[in-house]
């Protein structure tokens, strides 16, 4: 039979089943709401269609224990196995999850997605249904993929293989671990997560639920991708209270609190802006603003690698704030800052294995790992925090949070056999 994945599997996987799969779980659109985000975990009801489904599933596989929270986090867990000569050990190996999350971004529209199959990929521009095209001009590592199968939306939608390319490999690996009981490993914890784009589902994830010592994340791009650094992030939200009057007697009475808030927002460099940076550069960003004449709110993210940047930050919100109230006499700005998240790592200088196995687990599929900084923040960071050191690592997509997202089957097949070899190699320790 003639394989439609460029990459040969060493385990037996089939590609054909994983492509099957991913298509599956991406048909099901699971954007997640910021603002429901406040209030619910899963914020839609869409992410709960796809989390039934992998229950079930992953039941069918016969997986020993499959447990769904309330807040929709499925963790299924398998007990270690670990060959009778080498027993004494067991003790030794640490229970190790994977995580991958079921909601997709709300930057474009998510739902419905028609995914659409291109074989054979020939090297030149892929032309969507909506007329969109992906160039490989602009797509360099498309070039990699000549002769693979690629998945996109039909340009109408995201795809979702962020993360949904995650599922598909941690279901796929989980499925082979069941098939493949002589493979040895500790005890071991898949967990599927609701709302990591929302930046909230991880306030309610089941930590007395998890015996997880370590942690990956299958939330990255490109393949061989390892990151393990990721910014520093806060939140302010900046109030502004103005004095409102009857406008046509306003004269020297009215502090207008709308005026107030696009004031302070203009007082923001914009040199240190998302779209102004880069690299290792963090930035201001003013994400939302809504009020009226008399009270008007502006929530700003902060984002740096160093947490000094940070600081320096949230000090020259501080002096805007000051300034605003001297333009507005009679205003008031308030500033109300809260961590979204830390930088994690610090957490593997002291634990330097967990990379390295993680290294060692990529290689043995035949590419050199390649390290990055993540300009943003994953659930990992969170866990991190809590105790579960937690790296990121590729799951293959590539344009994410677009209507031009796409995924090779190859990176797929390439990221399940990743974690099949990095189960084995905490075993052998
Ligand atoms: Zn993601």
């Amino acid at each position: 039979m003639k394989t439609t994945s460029l990459y040969v599997p060493t385990l037996a996987l089939d590609p054909e089943k994983i492509l099957k799969r991913f298509l599956r779980y991406a048909s099901i659109g699971t954007p997640s709401d910021r603002h429901l985000s406040e209030t619910q975990t899963p914020s839609t009801e869409s992410q709960w269609k796809l989390i039934r489904l992998l229950e079930q599933e992953i039941m069918d596989m016969g997986v020993p224990s499959v447990e769904v929270t309330e807040h929709g986090f499925l963790i299924a867990r398998i007990p270690p196995y670990i060959s009778t000569l080498r027993k004494k050990n067991d003790m030794a190996v640490p229970v190790v999850a994977f995580i991958a999350h079921v909601d997709t971004a709300s930057d474009v529209p998510g739902d419905p997605v028609r995914p659409m199959i291109h074989r054979n990929y020939d090297g030149k521009r892929i032309v969507l249904s909506s007329g969109i095209e992906i160039d490989p001009v602009n797509q360099p590592r498309l070039s990699q993929y000549i002769g693979d199968t690629i998945i996109t939306s039909d340009g109408t939608t995201l795809l979702g293989a962020d993360d949904k390319a995650g599922v598909a490999a941690l279901v796929t690996a989980l499925e082979y671990l069941m098939q493949h009981p002589e493979v040895e490993h500790g005890g071991l914890e898949f967990i599927f997560t609701p709302d990591e784009e929302t930046g909230r589902g991880m306030e309610r994830f089941p930590l007395d639920r998890v015996q997880a010592k370590v942690a990956y994340t299958l939330d990255g791009d490109g393949e061989g991708t390892v990151e393990y650094e990721c910014f520093n992030a806060y939140r302010v939200v900046v109030q502004c209270k103005g004095v409102g009057t009857h406008l046509g007697y306003a004269r020297g009475k009215l502090v207008n609190a709308v005026t107030m808030a696009a004031s302070f927002v203009s007082f923001l460099p914009r040199s240190e802006s998302p779209e102004a940076t880069d690299g290792r550069f963090g930035y201001y960003c003013p994400l939302e603003i809504n009020g009226n004449i008399t009270e008007a709110k502006v929530e700003i993210f902060l984002r740096d690698y160093e947490m000094e940047e940070i600081k320096r930050r949230l000090q020259t919100l501080e002096s805007i704030a000051k300034a605003i109230e001297g333009i507005f006499p009679g205003g008031k700005v308030t500033l109300i800052s809260e961590k979204q998240y830390l930088n994690m790592r610090d957490a593997f200088a002291q634990n330097p294995q967990i990379v390295q196995y993680l290294d060692e687990a990529i290689r043995a599929t035949g590419i050199e790992p390649v390290h990055t900084s993540i300009r943003g923040g994953t659930d990992g960071a969170r866990l991190t925090e809590l105790g579960i050191p937690t790296p990121n690592m590729f799951a293959g997509g590539s344009n994410f949070h677009s209507l031009t997202e796409w995924v090779p089957l190859s990176a797929m097949v390439r990221a399940t056999e990743v974690v099949i070899h990095l189960v084995q190699l905490w075993a052998k320790g």
